[in-house]
């Protein structure tokens, strides 16, 4: 049988509460790796390894925690005794690790993302089904051979590309943007294997803004006056109306920050289908430009944009492009 490794972050999957009738009342991360393991009696006894990698909330996960996984998962890609890991999350950002994992991920041991909606003491404690799950999967796709990233959760499996919390509080909460979950036995679709390096360079600052009624870019002039005496703004990511539209005024103000030196993404503040690149995108002629030129994120959602942003400006760092990153396209990397 698949060894397989548990590496834990934290999250509601982790989180306990004093009243078991009033689930929403809890504290996340407050359950150890083997404590979750232990409520799940179908997994006791079986051939796991467990590791605490961080233990929190992950609406505070960040590159330092990326950094503390990425270290973990190189082990364990090296580690003869591990055929394949669960990685237990919140799933508040559990896209955003998602995407990096599949933007990262250079080794040939399938990884796969689990949480909960509700925390380990509630009576309907959704986390000891999934991580069952979980395992169950990661064991499948290691005897196939798969060295994808995916996310198990209410049932389904989700390619890492795609999946997306759709439902702040329903139990069945994510999503794949569109694209369906993956079916039993099929191949998940390949990581880019930018490997994890990456995470190694200090991380550039890439703020996410949205385009809304009355949008005139206020935020976007405060953020450049602001890099001015607090270190520099290297990327935004917009969250457009609909298509990729954004307000004019807005628009004004990103193409400043664009002359300023400032990369923009284009993404969408609607849940699913994103924003498709076309012809054009991402040459803009210094003039002024038009938001339809700014580099479209695909399907990406706004926060997962802007972790690919990052990624690709830490890239950069390490390797200068041969041309600007405004008008390379992002397309392949989704
Ligand atoms: N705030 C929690 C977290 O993301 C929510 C959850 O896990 O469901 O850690």
């Amino acid at each position: 049988m698949s060894r397989v490794l548990i590496l834990a972050t934290g999250g509601t999957i982790a989180g306990t509460g004093i009243d078991p009738q009033r689930s929403w009342a809890y504290q996340a991360a407050q359950l150890g790796v083997d404590q979750l393991v232990q409520a799940v009696p179908e997994l006791v006894g079986e051939s796991l390894a467990t590791r605490q990698v961080a233990q929190l909330d992950s609406k505070d996960m960040g590159v330092s925690t990326w950094r503390l996984l990425a270290q973990a998962l190189q082990e364990a890609m090296r580690d003869p005794a591990v055929d394949a890991i669960v990685i237990t999350h919140g799933t508040d950002t559990l896209e955003e690790t998602a995407c990096l994992l599949h933007a990262l991920h250079d080794g040939c041991k399938p990884i796969v993302l689990t949480a909960a909606m509700r925390p380990a003491t509630a009576p309907d404690a959704d986390g000891p089904r999934n991580l069952l799950d979980a395992v169950r999967v990661a064991r499948s796709a290691a005897l196939r051979g798969e060295g994808g990233v995916a996310a198990v959760l209410a049932g389904r499996t989700w390619s890492a590309r795609d999946v997306r919390k759709a439902h702040s509080h329903a139990m069945d909460a994510f999503d794949g943007g569109g694209e369906p979950p993956l079916r039993e036995g099929e191949s998940w679709p390949a990581p880019m294997g930018w490997g994890w390096a990456c995470l190694s360079a200090a991380p550039p600052r890439v703020e996410v803004i949205t385009s809304h009624a009355d949008a005139d870019g206020w935020l976007v002039d405060a953020a450049l006056r602001h890099a001015a005496s607090a270190g520099p703004l290297d990327g935004l990511v917009v969250a457009a109306t609909g298509h990729g539209t954004v307000h004019q005024g807005l628009e004004a103000a990103l193409q400043r920050a664009h002359q300023a030196g400032v990369v923009v993404w284009r993404s969408s503040r609607v849940a699913r289908g994103g924003v498709q690149a076309r012809e054009g995108d991402g040459e803009c002629d210094g003039q002024g430009g038009a938001a339809a030129a700014w580099p479209a994120a695909g399907s990406l959602t706004a926060a997962q944009a802007r972790v690919m942003l990052v990624l690709t400006l830490l890239r950069q760092r390490l390797q200068p492009p041969q041309r600007p990153p405004e008008t390379s396209s992002i397309a392949p990397a989704v």
